[in-house]
């Protein structure tokens, strides 16, 4: 007896797959029915218009109906064989015609009614189609593959186009009737959206456009609430844990905010007060520090930190990279330590004997603020007070390790949690993807700021790019060189940081101190580099994106970036964040090919003339999808699938509204309609979100 096909059942057991091809569709991450039927088309071919033969011309794409005449086979000179088929209406005859493709011919009889789609050429006067899409007709004229809207899906080796299509349409006509709502009725009355068997029809095989449309707005509809409401009910979950109770700031806090050689923004300050109440709320803060780009997250973390510190708790920091660790180690180290607070930095590259001394130390409550990248995370730290971790550049790490940063604080530990990035994004966006975190903005940045001047130049003038560099150095100023790979590769035209280095330091800047930094450095070499550098006894770096996130040389006010055609917007923007941090004019020169074609160039234009990072993210995501953001889609964790929060934002918008409506009515989602939202968000996010009843 063959099981019933459910929804989760796996693929294996549909007709036609087997162990050989459930392996191939894997290779899709398509396991069960339910992740077949969500492997959307990426695109369909319009076949709905049916041409008379005799009006099709060579070189027309076109979809023809006719009847088979005649089939035939013939050797080809080089030994292979070819295949022909002719099939007439009342207008002419066309050639069907297929190399090496014997099989093909058992299909046809004459007198069979035949679409074929494809392009038209001409051949010694006749019409010919080679390896034409067709399909033969059963009498009641209901076609697949030909003659509509034709769904065309993404392969891989072992999964032809024919086959998935077929396995895709008989799936949805067999598990049509049993389907689950996922959406409550009177939910999707209001918002007048399909269910879901038609959604699946209408999404794979389309009647026409409006039904398409109609059947994506129901699944994005459905996309974008489930992703809402699941971080909904992961920030519930964060809200019901008792933090640690904090009472008022002792003198620590003030005593460094006397010593400061600034005053702190409007900007900073507002945002250290809602830090503050949630850290005196006796909740667990769970919350999400933005700020663009020299907008100065670093000092309200360290404020955040000490806030805890001085009740006797430790805190952590955590950084994305090594070289940004070592910043804030040696930053926070020089800020707290006249304060009497112990700073140890941790990453990576920390010698075997002074990370067991740092990991003892720590462990007795020793240390009161440790900074590491976020291997620190993922080994046994023992931190026996910890009260406070703060995840810098959060954009960097996705959401699997935002994962396991929050998992420190299960387990009954009441750990505040502050995340911080620096890349600014809209409120709809932000509730779709940080829907589980309180959101802060610092949204000035520090006075007297100047916007960097951004200037694209081709490369074949180079040398006065390097010269006004030049003058900045001989100013006494310093400056970066950035290159997107490390060294040349072959049949990859990029200049290399390695290479360029040497032609760099021999060349235009012989006469002052240049350094290499790149990620494959010891990371003893990199930190050494990046301490000369901020003590200002490196000139110009010649580096790659090492120095992408958050490295603060307020003395660095050049930049020259090759290949900017290599980098998104958002790391551009990130890159000439390094520069012009300390108030006087600021250079960022990207020198382009001079063929770069011509959407490149208005992206990098696009670049040059805007210098918010809010607009530049937005851009950036316009163009290229949430995916990176997100961080998890090449993981197979659920991400969107037709869904683009920016794109689709009035959507999104709508949903942020129900999810708040639904999260205020029935928070437990225990009511009739919840239940059905709690079994849709279990099937996909079971594994991240806890449900908590049911
Ligand atoms: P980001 O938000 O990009 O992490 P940083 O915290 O590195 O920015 O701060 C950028 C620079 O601005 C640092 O050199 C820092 O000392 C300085 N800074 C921070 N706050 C202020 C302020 N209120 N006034 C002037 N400079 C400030
Ligand atoms: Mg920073």
């Amino acid at each position: 007896m063959t099981p019933a096909i459910e929804w989760d059942s796996s693929v294996q057991f549909l007709k036609t797959v087997g162990p050989v091809r459930a392996r191939a569709l894997t290779r899709l991450g398509i396991e069960t029915v339910g992740d077949l039927l969500g492997h959307y088309p990426r695109r369909y071919f319009d076949r709905t218009v049916t041409t008379p033969i005799g009006q099709a011309r060579s070189g027309d794409e076109v979809t023809v109906l006719g009847e088979v005449r005649t089939c035939g086979e013939r050797r080809t000179r080089r030994g292979g064989s070819l295949q022909t088929v002719a099939i007439t209406d009342p207008t002419g005859v066309l050639f069907c015609v297929w190399f090496n493709q014997r099989y093909l011919l058992k299909q046809f009889r004459s007198g069979q009614q035949v679409m074929a789609s494809g392009v038209i050429t001409a051949h010694a006067g006749r019409r010919q189609m080679s390896h034409p899409d067709f399909e033969i007709l059963d009498p009641r004229g209901d076609t697949l593959h030909t003659g509509r809207l034709v769904p065309v899906y993404g392969l891989t080796q072992g999964v032809g186009q024919h086959w998935l299509r077929k396995l895709v349409h008989d799936t949805i006509a067999m598990i049509q009737r049993k389907l689950p709502e996922t959406l409550p009725d009177d939910l999707r009355t209001r918002h007048r959206l399909c269910g879901r068997p038609e959604a699946l029809v209408g999404i794979h095989f389309p009647r026409d456009a409006a039904h398409h449309k109609e059947a994506r707005r129901r699944l994005v509809f459905e996309e974008l609430l489930l992703v809402q409401l699941a971080m909904a009910l992961r920030r519930r979950e964060h809200r019901q844990r008792a933090g640690i109770v904090l009472s008022a700031p002792g003198d620590l806090t003030s005593r460094l905010v006397a010593d400061l050689p600034f005053t702190l923004t409007g900007a900073q300050r507002h945002v250290l007060v809602e830090i503050l109440a949630d850290l005196r709320s006796g909740q667990t803060m769970h919350r999400l520090l933005q700020g663009d780009v020299g907008s100065g997250k670093t000092i309200v973390a360290l404020i955040a930190t000490l806030f805890v510190i001085e009740q006797g708790y430790q805190a952590m920091i955590v950084a994305p990279t090594e070289v940004l660790a070592q910043q804030h180690g040696e930053t926070l180290r020089q800020l707290a330590e006249p304060l009497g607070v112990t700073v140890e930095t941790l990453t990576g590259g920390t010698r075997v004997a002074a990370r067991r001394e740092i990991l003892a130390a720590a462990g007795r409550g020793e240390v009161d603020l440790l900074v590491g990248t976020h291997a620190v995370l993922e080994e046994r730290v023992e931190l026996p007070n910890l009260g406070l971790a703060v995840v810098d550049e959060q954009h960097r790490f996705g959401v699997i390790q935002r994962g396991r940063s929050a998992r420190k604080s299960d387990g009954g530990d009441p750990l505040h949690v502050l995340v911080m990035s620096a890349t600014p994004i809209p409120r709809s966006l932000a509730l779709t993807l940080y829907g589980d975190l309180d959101l802060s903005t610092i949204e000035e940045l520090p006075a007297g700021r100047l916007p960097v001047t951004t200037e694209l130049v081709s490369d074949d003038r180079e040398q006065q790019v390097y010269q006004k560099c030049l003058a900045f150095l001989e100013r006494g100023q310093q400056g970066y060189v950035i290159y997107p790979v490390i060294e040349q590769t072959a049949g990859q035209d990029l200049k290399a940081a390695t290479a360029e280095f040497q032609h760099l330091s021999s060349g235009p800047f012989a006469h002052h101190r240049v350094a290499l930094l790149h990620g494959r450095l010891k990371a003893g070499e990199k930190s050494a580099i990046m301490a000369e550098f901020a003590a200002g006894t490196i000139d110009l770096l010649v580096a790659t994106t090492v120095v992408e996130v958050g490295i603060d040389v307020p003395n660095a006010n050049v930049m020259v970036i090759h290949h900017p055609e290599r980098f998104g917007l958002a790391q551009l923007h990130q890159l000439r964040g390094r520069i012009g941090r300390g108030g006087a004019r600021a250079i960022c020169s990207l020198v382009h090919d001079r063929l770069l074609p011509g959407q490149t160039l208005d992206r990098l234009r696009f670049f040059a003339s805007h210098s918010d990072g809010f607009a530049l993210a937005e851009e950036d995501l316009r163009r290229r999808g949430p995916g990176d953001l997100w961080g998890v889609r090449q993981h197979g964790v659920p991400g969107f699938r037709l869904a683009n929060p920016l794109r689709d934002s009035a959507i999104t918008d709508l949903c942020a509204a129900e999810a708040e409506r639904i999260m205020r009515d029935d928070p437990g989602l225990d009511s009739g309609p919840g239940k059905v939202l709690r079994a849709a968000l279990a099937e996909i996010y079971g594994r991240i979100v806890p449900l908590a009843s049911g």
